[in-house]
Protein backbone atom coordinates (compact mmCIF):
# COMPACT_ATOMS: atom_id res chain seq x y z
CA UNK A 1 0.00 0.00 0.00
CA UNK A 2 1.31 3.14 -0.81
CA UNK A 3 1.77 5.93 2.05
CA UNK A 4 -0.86 8.36 2.25
CA UNK A 5 0.35 11.44 0.06
CA UNK A 6 1.40 14.59 1.86
CA UNK A 7 -1.02 17.20 2.03
CA UNK A 8 -0.43 20.52 -0.03
CA UNK A 9 -0.07 23.59 0.84
CA UNK A 10 1.42 22.05 4.54
CA UNK A 11 4.94 23.27 6.03
CA UNK A 12 7.22 20.21 7.16
CA UNK A 13 9.25 21.83 9.66
CA UNK A 14 12.91 22.05 7.99
CA UNK A 15 16.05 22.57 9.98
CA UNK A 16 19.72 24.00 8.74
CA UNK A 17 21.63 20.99 8.02
CA UNK A 18 24.90 22.69 9.81
CA UNK A 19 23.36 24.64 12.71
CA UNK A 20 19.87 22.71 13.24
CA UNK A 21 18.02 25.99 13.06
CA UNK A 22 14.43 26.06 12.44
CA UNK A 23 14.04 27.04 8.76
CA UNK A 24 11.15 29.04 7.73
CA UNK A 25 9.09 29.52 3.67
CA UNK A 26 10.61 32.14 1.50
CA UNK A 27 8.55 34.93 2.34
CA UNK A 28 7.42 36.65 -0.54
CA UNK A 29 6.43 40.83 -0.31
CA UNK A 30 5.31 43.43 -1.89
CA UNK A 31 8.54 44.61 -2.78
CA UNK A 32 10.44 41.56 -3.06
CA UNK A 33 11.19 38.62 -1.10
CA UNK A 34 13.04 36.88 1.74
CA UNK A 35 14.62 33.71 1.34
CA UNK A 36 14.00 31.43 4.13
CA UNK A 37 16.49 28.98 3.58
CA UNK A 38 18.75 26.85 0.49
CA UNK A 39 18.33 23.58 -0.59
CA UNK A 40 21.13 21.91 -2.12
CA UNK A 41 20.18 18.27 -3.72
CA UNK A 42 23.29 16.50 -3.37
CA UNK A 43 25.10 13.43 -2.30
CA UNK A 44 27.86 11.18 -3.06
CA UNK A 45 28.55 10.13 -6.92
CA UNK A 46 31.17 8.02 -8.82
CA UNK A 47 32.12 7.89 -12.18
CA UNK A 48 29.92 5.27 -14.41
CA UNK A 49 30.43 4.80 -17.99
CA UNK A 50 27.74 4.40 -20.78
CA UNK A 51 28.13 2.81 -23.95
CA UNK A 52 25.59 2.73 -26.70
CA UNK A 53 27.28 0.82 -29.57
CA UNK A 54 30.58 -1.29 -29.83
CA UNK A 55 32.16 1.47 -31.81
CA UNK A 56 31.07 4.16 -29.72
CA UNK A 57 33.89 5.53 -27.07
CA UNK A 58 32.22 5.72 -23.98
CA UNK A 59 31.15 8.58 -22.31
CA UNK A 60 31.46 9.23 -18.77
CA UNK A 61 29.47 10.95 -16.14
CA UNK A 62 28.82 11.58 -12.24
CA UNK A 63 26.44 9.18 -11.30
CA UNK A 64 24.52 9.93 -8.46
CA UNK A 65 25.18 7.44 -5.45
CA UNK A 66 22.78 8.89 -2.96
CA UNK A 67 20.50 11.70 -2.74
CA UNK A 68 20.55 14.04 -0.04
CA UNK A 69 19.09 16.91 0.84
CA UNK A 70 21.59 20.10 2.39
CA UNK A 71 19.52 22.67 3.90
CA UNK A 72 21.13 25.68 4.63
CA UNK A 73 19.50 28.73 6.29
CA UNK A 74 20.45 32.44 5.12
CA UNK A 75 23.44 32.95 7.48
CA UNK A 76 24.90 29.11 7.08
CA UNK A 77 24.93 29.39 3.38
CA UNK A 78 27.62 32.02 3.49
CA UNK A 79 30.39 29.94 5.44
CA UNK A 80 32.93 29.12 3.60
CA UNK A 81 32.49 25.06 4.12
CA UNK A 82 28.53 25.32 2.60
CA UNK A 83 29.49 27.36 -0.24
CA UNK A 84 32.39 25.16 -1.26
CA UNK A 85 29.90 22.36 -0.99
CA UNK A 86 27.27 24.41 -3.36
CA UNK A 87 30.24 24.82 -5.43
CA UNK A 88 31.01 21.65 -5.96
CA UNK A 89 27.87 20.06 -6.26
CA UNK A 90 25.13 22.28 -7.61
CA UNK A 91 25.03 25.78 -8.80
CA UNK A 92 25.56 28.84 -7.26
CA UNK A 93 22.63 30.36 -4.71
ZN1 LIG B 1 22.37 27.34 9.68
Amino acid sequence: MMPPAPEVGSTPSLHCSRCGAAVEDTQHTRTGYTVGYYLLHTGPTEEAATRRGEDEAPRTYRRLLEAVEFVACPGCVREPEVRRLWLAFGKEP
